[in-house]
């Protein structure tokens, strides 16, 4: 990760900045030469003053008056039309430049791997997509071509300046300079607040987004003034630094303003000898302080600008930050793609770390065959979920191996791969669709009917169709406007849809009421039905039914087996099973009858739940009893 905290300096930036602006240099050339005429129009009152004064008012030249009036009248009118082309064509296509930018970012981060959105919070990504590219507004917008306008009329300016006198101009210019290196200086301070500001922006938003997805938790703890407390620190910081950089430009401005009226003093000083030594006249004085204004103007402008510049930069600097990640597909080790897989995954001595020397998955092998149903069992943090991550491909093993069809994933592209992969996780991503959007999500474009199949199958249509809009019915963020098991059913639809090659199923710790419960279930052996299966077991009925079950403990795996041989090997397996569910007392084992075939996935899932019946344990969740094949 790059040191977030750290900024760049612009001219670091600059190849970047000619990145987004070069598909854009027609728009920019234009604007500079509107800029140059907006400018130059800008000369010719300041100029026409001299001769108001020495010639229409000192030797009563009347003729002269109309000209020099239409002249200032033209110039005046070819000033507002510029500014406004400068608008119409700039700060148009800055937003457009935003709009693609975000694009670009959004799709950049969507291609970053898991690890990366482990450390990054969700508002903050959020803020990065959103509100950084903002910056860029500014500066392919006026600002930068206020900015270069400036430095233009400041030029001009100067030039006349020197011809009318140079020792006053010397003066001046001195004065500015002095003033020049202070601005710098003081940019130079600024710019880091405002890469901070942005910084502490995506981190409350952050905070902000996770505590209203979160609202029911907030409220059932009744931590609503936490939460309050959190935000206010939260803005509290946000004003400080807004204060901070206030602070910067209001005694930036008031410098400005005095330096203002000590060239002015110092020239009316000048200026008023010069006329009574009669080496000036009063026209060309009054010429030349206009002028001057000229060159000031842009000087105390820069502070504006300068600003914003840096605003810009700031926000383009964590801007360039996320787009400098590696997406994960553009690992140069990817470089094959899997056809259709059979689903032969093998683990090899696999090391695992989230975190580097801190390694949470030891020497793991396993083998799971092709449409097998591999059950992961273990207490909490063992590493479930972290050997489902690494079958997702969304890390790679520190050491050893993992093959897929013989593939080592480490080099497998992973469109090719994730194409096959189908996930059913306990806190299924459902978004704020219509439920048939939901069931689509896996395959956008696929045939009604077949979304129509999987509903049926996932036992969606039952609860859909009795809604007024059917499968249209929007189903609130997160899918919040459905009951848990509704939830679930949808996620299994999209699976089924989906029609993996490997699946990974997180089952639902919670309880779900034993009539949800068997219709769940009943769709869960359908989408396994073929498929190599990987779940995160919490059901007995899954437990029960698995081709092997691996019972993790710290990273390592202890047992493997089926239900019946771990379950009388009487071991670690035995005491979690026993602990959750009681002693079996209708299944009885002779040793070694545990190695016999496991007993397969059914062929065709019961269209009523018939064989299997719902019973309550002591002390744990409500499961079903399903005959074993001795009875
Ligand atoms: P549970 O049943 O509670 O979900 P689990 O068996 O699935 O647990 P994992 O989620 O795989 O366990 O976690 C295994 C270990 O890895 C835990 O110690 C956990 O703290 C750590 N861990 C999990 N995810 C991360 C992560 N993104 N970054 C760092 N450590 C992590």
């Amino acid at each position: 990760m790059p040191d977030s905290t750290k900024s760049a300096h612009w001219w670091e930036m600059l190849p970047d900045i000619w990145e987004f602006l070069r598909p854009r240099r027609g728009h920019l050339a234009i604007g500079f030469g509107l800029m140059a005429v907006n400018r130059l129009a800008g000369l010719v009152l300041p100029a026409s003053s001299k001769f108001l004064f020495d010639n229409v008012i000192g030797k009563r030249q009347l003729q002269l008056l109309l000209p020099i009036i239409l002249a200032v009248l033209v110039a005046t009118a070819v000033q507002g039309l510029t500014s406004f082309g400068l608008t119409q064509i700039l700060s148009k296509e800055a937003q457009r430049l935003i709009a693609q930018l975000r694009v670009r970012v959004q799709s950049h981060v969507g291609r970053l791997p898991v690890a990366y959105y482990d450390s990054n919070k969700a508002g903050a990504l959020v803020a990065r997509i959103m509100t950084d590219v903002e910056g860029l507004r500014n500066l392919l917008g006026t600002g930068l071509v206020q900015f270069a306008g400036g430095l233009m009329t400041a030029l001009f300016a100067f030039i006349i300046l020197m011809k009318i006198s140079v020792t006053m101009t010397a003066v001046a210019v001195g004065i500015l300079l002095a003033f020049s290196l202070v601005l710098r200086k003081a940019f130079a301070v600024i710019r880091p607040i405002f890469r901070e500001r942005r910084k502490i922006n995506a981190e409350v938003t952050g905070r902000l987004t996770e505590s209203i997805a979160g609202v029911r938790v907030v409220k059932g703890y009744h931590a609503e003034q936490r939460e309050r407390k959190v935000f206010f620190d939260g803005v509290q910081r946000l004003l400080e630094n807004v204060l901070r950089t206030l602070n910067a430009t209001s005694y930036m401005s008031l410098a400005s303003t005095v330096l203002l009226g000590v060239v002015s003093a110092l020239m009316m000083y000048m200026g008023a000898q010069e006329i009574v030594g009669q080496h000036m006249t009063p026209g060309t004085f009054v010429s030349y302080i206009l002028f001057l204004g000229m060159l000031v103007a842009p000087v105390v402008q820069v502070v504006g600008v300068g600003t914003q510049l840096s605003e810009a930069m700031a926000g383009l600097d964590r801007t360039r930050e996320v787009l400098a990640e590696t997406p994960e597909d553009d690992d140069a080790e990817r470089t094959v793609p899997l056809g259709t897989v059979r689903g032969d995954v093998r683990f090899e001595h696999v090391s695992f770390a989230y975190e580097a020397g801190k390694i949470i998955l030891h020497d793991i092998n396993l083998g799971a065959g092709p449409g097998t149903v591999t059950a992961l069992v273990g207490p909490s943090g063992a590493g479930k979920s972290t050997v489902v991550g690494l079958v997702c491909a969304f890390y790679k093993p520190v050491e050893g191996a993992i093959f897929v069809d013989g593939a080592d994933l480490r080099t497998v592209r992973l469109d090719s791969y994730r194409t096959q992969l189908g996930v059913v996780l306990q806190e299924s991503f459902l978004f704020d669709g219509t439920i048939r959007e939901n069931v689509a999500f896996s395959r956008p474009g696929a045939p009604e009917a077949e979304v129509l199949k999987a509903c049926r199958i996932a036992r969606v249509d039952e609860f859909a169709e009795s809604f007024e809009h059917g499968y249209d019915t929007v189903i609130g963020e997160r899918g919040v406007k459905l009951s848990g098991g509704q939830r679930q059913r949808v996620s299994i639809a999209r699976a089924i849809l989906a029609d993996p090659r490997i699946l990974i199923l997180d089952e639902a710790t919670s309880s779900l009421d034993s009539e949800s419960e068997s219709q769940i279930q009943e769709g869960m052996y359908y989408l396994m039905r073929g498929r190599t299966t990987f779940v995160i077991a919490h059901r007995l009925s899954t437990i029960r039914k698995a081709d092997q079950i691996l019972v993790l403990e710290g990273g390592r795996i202890v047992e493997r087996g089926t239900h019946e041989s771990l379950y009388a090997a009487g071991g670690r397996y035995f005491e979690l099973y026993t602990k959750q569910y009681g002693v079996e007392s209708n299944l009885f084992l002779a040793p070694g009858e545990g190695d016999a075939e496991p007993p397969p996935i059914p062929a065709t899932f019961p269209a009523d739940g018939s064989s299997e019946t719902t019973q309550e344990v002591p002390g744990g969740e409500p499961f079903r009893v399903i005959p074993s094949r001795e009875a």
